[in-house]
């Protein structure tokens, strides 16, 4: 009798196994080792048929290194940079993403911060929680009109796209870079497009990365290009952290350069408390206190989002496991 492929499941994931049961229980074996680093899986990992990973585990050559038979690793959500997939496609290993399970969502949360940021309701709703200043709209000052003002996007992508048409039917004006959407998209959307970064930063009453980690969007956001927006602009982050270096919000924000500000993601989540972003946030005394909204990563989350991202990376493994063709191949 030949042997089941066995299907692992790296981590984040680990009991009621029904979502993947359903799409996968008739061909596969489960096995969820609910790790929480590489290390963990190393010795558990070698007759996997296919993987599925989340984000608490990296992938990197010294499990590659281990698997005998893997046909697919699946990043079982849209950022792929905690797998070595350059590698994995060397050993005849392809690596999918699933890319859409939560567009709506982290465009919804981008918008959501800046709504709340834009608005005065995270400034007014701390200040008076605090028994800081008067029972008064003045509180917050000046506030401007959000129909007609600059919205820009770095990254015109799903999330980046979905986030246009909101600030859209806000009334904003969506400007966008991104040297590698195609003509069109733009005409598409009814948005601008800008030839360089510095030429948004100039303009955007809020800028909102979307771009995935790259070396290139590495810090493409820091204390030089904040300097370039203008004066009282707005900086929402739900990309990745390391998209934005964060450590040059806290004086931008205590100068006044910065309006406010919303970062869901973090180099490195959670941060430790001593983390200059961090400790601003915490601190009563400093700007951030009332003009910075922090979250834990969690621009993606609603309940329908998750499952679609077990289910659907549940599926990318049938199709590799049956030998279908296989569909959001990064590698
Ligand atoms: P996508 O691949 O659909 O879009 C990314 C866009 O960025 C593309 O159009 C690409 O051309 C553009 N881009 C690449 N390099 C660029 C550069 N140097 N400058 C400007 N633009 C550049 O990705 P997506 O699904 O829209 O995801 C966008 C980001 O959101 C990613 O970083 C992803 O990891 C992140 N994300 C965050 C959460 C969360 O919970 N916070 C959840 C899902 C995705």
């Amino acid at each position: 009798m030949s042997k089941r492929p066995i299907v692992v499941i790296t981590d984040f994931v680990a009991g009621g196994l029904e979502t993947e049961r359903r799409i996968l229980g008739e061909i596969a074996d489960l096995v969820a080792l609910d790790a929480c680093g590489e290390d963990e899986i190393l010795d558990k990992i070698a007759d996997a048929d296919a993987i599925m990973m989340y984000h608490t585990v990296s992938i990197s050559e010294k499990t590659i290194s281990r698997l005998k038979q893997c046909k697919l690793i699946v990043r079982c959500g849209v950022g792929y940079d905690n797998v070595d997939w350059r590698l994995a496609r060397k050993h005849g290993i392809d690596v999918c993403n699933v890319p859409d399970y939560g567009t709506e969502e982290v465009a919804d949360s981008a918008i959501g911060m800046m709504l709340t940021l834009t608005r005065g309701i995270h400034q007014l709703n701390s200040r008076l929680r605090e028994k800081k200043g008067e029972w008064l709209y003045k509180q917050v000052y000046p506030v401007w009109r959000l129909r007609g003002r600059v919205f820009g996007i770095i990254g015109l992508g799903r999330i980046g796209s979905a986030a246009a048409l909101r600030a859209k039917a806000l009334g904003m004006d969506v400007i966008f870079y991104d040297p590698y959407a195609p003509d069109g998209r733009d005409k598409a959307l009814g948005v601008r497009r800008v030839e360089g970064l510095d030429e948004l930063l100039a303009q955007a009453h809020v800028v909102s990365p979307h771009c995935p980690l790259t070396p290139e969007t590495y810090h493409i956001i820091g204390k030089d290009q904040i300097a370039k927006m203008p004066k009282g602009s707005f900086l929402v982050n739900t990309s990745r952290g390391g998209v934005v270096d964060v450590t040059a919000i806290p004086d931008a924000l205590a100068s006044g350069q910065l309006a406010g500000a919303g970062i869901d993601v973090l180099e490195i989540e959670p941060p430790n408390d001593d983390h200059p972003l961090i400790a601003a946030w915490r601190d009563p005394n400093h700007p951030a206190y009332d003009r910075l909204v922090v979250n834990p990563h969690s621009a993606f989350y609603c309940e329908e989002g998750m499952q679609e991202m077990r289910s659907k990376g549940a599926e990318a493994c049938r199709r590799a496991l049956l030998g279908l063709p296989q569909r959001n191949v990064v590698n």
